[in-house]
């Protein structure tokens, strides 16, 4: 059962082979036993996708259902969901139960999806590798034989991508500010996609940096995520940066191959310290493009070096501004002080991890009167020429591959004293970000010790279809079957 991909598991409910609750339980028992070791999930809701898989039998006996009926995906804890804890991983939201769904989660409920729980992220969605949760790190699935540390699976959608690759659900939801969904997608040896900065709603999603933050799915196959993007996307009168465009049938494109396509390689991606592995699995995923009809172009994206010090500016001004609202009057904690300034500074002294207030104290530095104009609004105008590199390099090909991190998964602890190396995990995420468009990472091959590399591939804005296009022609090639070293405990 564990090894049927999203649609698989769609395939077989629908012909009634096993069913929902048959499926919701097996992943529910499993996630009981690997959840200790992976600390993937914050909070499993067990009674509610039982419910959930209850009603998802019902509506397949009368012939109904969606999309998405009976399939048990986690929910990065991120995501507001009615009457389930939300907390961001941060103690500031611990007790914190919203009233409402999100506007993704509410389409996952639509089209008849079942939720195993809230999986663990970094604090606020803020890091590479999961470790800045309030509730405790997550271990990546992978590990290498004769070496017991366990790795970190990414950030910040940590939890997402290892109880997916761990097969402790089908699929997830995940957020990308910087590189959040790609880059956990790499460590684990899965498929994520950031889609086009509009296209999924923002609304009830606990906000980081507002211009960067998009939605999009965790799993294991392209089609699978093209499956999970065709019900999370999709117009929202209540988010006024979403997208009034048409969701086209993404699983449709996964199989339409690269005949005829320009795939643009960016010179500027190549850098001297990158491990020539990564180059070469780089190498390898232009020839397979190659070999399948597409034909390969040099581009230049000369503001891309600027990508990673601009994110760093406009992403903790952002944040800052949002999480001002957590002041303990509020939403979730509250220490109580002599006044009211001195509650609010006892709630966010005890509210707030390292790393989140590293970025609220750079975020307000960045957008003080005296400083605004030599970071904030430089920031702001680099991210314009950033945007405008796509723009021009999309004029000639019609998407672009990279790899998705200069590394593989590393073991947990390491980077920790080092924040600027740390942020270099996003070196080629961000740029995504940075002008919007929609970015891929599927799993491409193992490094020589055995961990999972991922590709990346980015697409015109709201050309997600060519996206999988060419990720479904690469996933062909690649034929990615290596497995993590759990696997063989389930
Ligand atoms: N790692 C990046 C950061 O720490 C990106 C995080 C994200 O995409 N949410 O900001």
């Amino acid at each position: 059962m564990f090894e049927l991909s999203l649609a698989e598991a769609r395939d077989a409910l629908r012909a009634r082979k096993f069913s929902a609750a048959e499926l919701t339980e097996a992943y529910l028992s499993r996630l009981e036993a690997l959840n200790p070791k992976l600390n993937a999930y914050i909070t499993p809701t067990p009674e509610l996708a039982l419910k959930q898989a209850a009603a998802a039998d019902a509506a397949l006996a009368r012939g109904e259902g969606g999309p998405l009926t009976g399939i048990p995906l986690a929910i990065k804890d991120l995501f507001c969901t009615a009457g389930v804890r939300t907390t961001a991983a941060s103690n500031i939201l611990r007790p914190f139960v919203p009233p409402y769904e999100s506007t993704v989660t509410a389409h996952l409920l639509r089209d008849g999806a079942v939720f195993l729980g809230k999986a663990n992220l970094d604090e606020f969605a803020m890091g590479s590798s999961n470790m800045t949760s309030a509730f405790g790190a997550v271990a990546n699935p992978w590990t290498l034989p004769g070496d017991a540390r366990p790795r970190v699976p990414g950030g910040s959608s940590g939890g997402s991508a290892a109880a997916v690759a761990a097969r402790i659900a089908l699929g997830a939801t995940a957020t990308d500010t910087g590189g959040s969904i790609r880059q956990p997608a790499s460590f684990c040896g899965i498929v994520g996609i950031k889609p086009t900065y509009g296209r999924c709603s923002r609304w009830g999603i606990v906000a980081f940096a507002s211009s960067l933050d998009q939605a999009g799915p965790l799993a294991r196959t392209v089609e699978d995520a093209a499956i999970l993007l065709g019900s999370m996307a999709g117009f929202d009168p209540k988010d006024s940066t979403s997208a009034d465009i048409a969701v086209p049938d993404f699983a449709a494109a996964c199989a339409r191959g690269v005949k005829g396509l320009r795939i643009g390689v960016p010179r500027e991606y190549r850098s001297d310290d990158m491990p020539p592995e990564i180059e070469a699995l780089w190498q390898q995923g232009l020839a397979w493009l190659k070999d399948a009809g597409a034909e390969i172009v040099d581009v230049s994206l000369p503001h891309t070096k600027y990508g990673l010090a601009t994110y760093y500016i406009v992403a903790p001004a952002e944040a800052s501004s949002n999480l001002a609202r957590y002041d303990g009057v509020r939403f979730g904690a509250r220490v109580e002080g002599a006044d009211l300034i001195e509650m609010y500074e006892n709630t966010r002294a005890a509210g707030f991890g390292a790393e989140v207030k590293r970025r609220v104290l750079i975020g307000t530095y960045v957008l003080s009167a005296g400083y605004y104009d030599a970071y904030y609004l430089r920031a702001q105008k680099v991210r314009a020429l950033i945007r405008r590199d796509f723009t021009e390099a999309f004029g000639k090909v019609d998407a672009l591959l990279t790899p998705t991190t200069p590394s593989a998964a590393f073991v947990q602890g390491e980077r920790m004293d080092d924040p600027v190396k740390m942020y270099l995990n996003d070196v080629f995420t961000v740029p995504a970000n940075m002008s919007g468009i929609p970015g891929l990472s599927l799993p491409a091959g193992l490094d020589s010790s055995g961990l999972p590399l991922g590709l990346q591939v980015l697409g015109k804005p709201f050309d997600e279809e060519t996206v999988f296009a060419v990720a479904g022609a690469l996933e062909k090639a690649a034929h990615f079957t290596a497995r993590p070293a759990l696997q063989a405990e389930g």
